[in-house]
């Protein structure tokens, strides 16, 4: 006679205050079938005050921002170790719609054919190659591509572009600071949205109010993407596909996931990946 698994989950309510159902709820409201699934790059992390692990240990991270911003927009988040084999990865993304690649430290500028100069910060080798495979891979499949920060760097690498390794020191004595030190639901500063931007449909405002954790940026830009937003001292705070509809790719510089409780124009980016990720889906099935 089988015996019957006890728990003693039947019939437990939410609490109140438990936000993991608000985000339950909004996949829920899809219905089970009809949830995009977006890949959400982790990070790798050592701690060295860590207990457990001597002399350090070796974490896999990620806000949990990006995971709830994506859940909220009614996606399924896949957190992607830092660590995986090419091929693994290449079967993971088979099984995705669109891919968040999350913010983080500098990249190599060994990618976009420049030394290091003094002033970049600490590079991760073994995250800098898989992210890059991730994103070649996403690029070929055509898949929607959202970058934050780090994300929307890479995302003008991998497609030919370069970046300033460090703005302090290379671009020049009128940028301001974009290095805040106060929480990410704190503005640093507003950006211009590019009136016949796709960004612009997006935020539905002319100018964004945003925080700002970056020393690096976008220099030379990739010829696939075009600027979509500017910080007034002139630094690319935006970019997106030049063609949307052939290739959804969009990237901004600052962090949309710490600011969803601001206004629907830090939301409402996170909802347009999750739909092109829905579209990409169902073309997908159609093929
Ligand atoms: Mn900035």
């Amino acid at each position: 006679m089988k015996r019957k698994i006890r728990t003693n989950l039947k019939g437990e309510r939410p609490r109140k205050g438990d936000e993991t159902m608000r985000s339950s709820e909004a996949l829920d409201r899809r219905g089970l079938d009809n949830f995009p699934r977006i890949g959400v790059t982790a990070a790798l992390r050592e701690e060295t005050e860590s207990i457990a692990q001597n002399p350090s240990g070796r974490f896999v991270r990620t806000d949990l921002d990006y995971v709830k911003g994506v859940s909220e927009a009614g996606g399924m988040p896949v957190v992607l170790p830092p660590s995986l084999s090419l091929r693994a990865a290449e079967a993971l993304l088979d099984g995705l719609d669109g891919l968040l690649l999350s913010g983080g430290p500098d990249l190599d500028p060994g990618y976009y054919g420049e030394e290091p100069v003094p002033e970049l910060g600490t590079t991760i080798p073994e995250w800098d190659a898989l992210e890059m495979a991730l994103l070649r891979l996403a690029l070929e499949r055509g898949m929607p591509i959202f970058g934050i920060c780090r994300g929307m760097q890479m995302l003008n690498v991998a497609l030919g572009g370069t970046l300033y390794q460090d703005f302090p020191s290379q671009f020049g004595a009128d940028v301001i600071n974009h290095w805040q030190t106060t929480p990410k639901c704190q503005v640093a500063h507003e950006v211009e949205v590019l009136d016949d931007s796709y960004l612009a449909k997006i935020t539905d405002r002319p100018t964004v109010e945003v925080n700002s954790y970056h020393h690096q940026g976008i220099k030379g830009l990739a010829e696939d993407l075009t600027v979509a937003a500017r910080c007034a001292d002139g630094v690319i705070e935006a970019l997106e596909s030049r063609d949307i509809s052939d290739r959804w790719m969009v990237g901004v510089q600052w962090h949309p996931e710490g600011m969803r409780d601001l206004g629907s124009e830090h939301r409402n980016l996170f909802d347009a990946h999750v739909c092109a990720a829905e579209r990409h889906a169902s073309r997908r099935t159609a093929a």
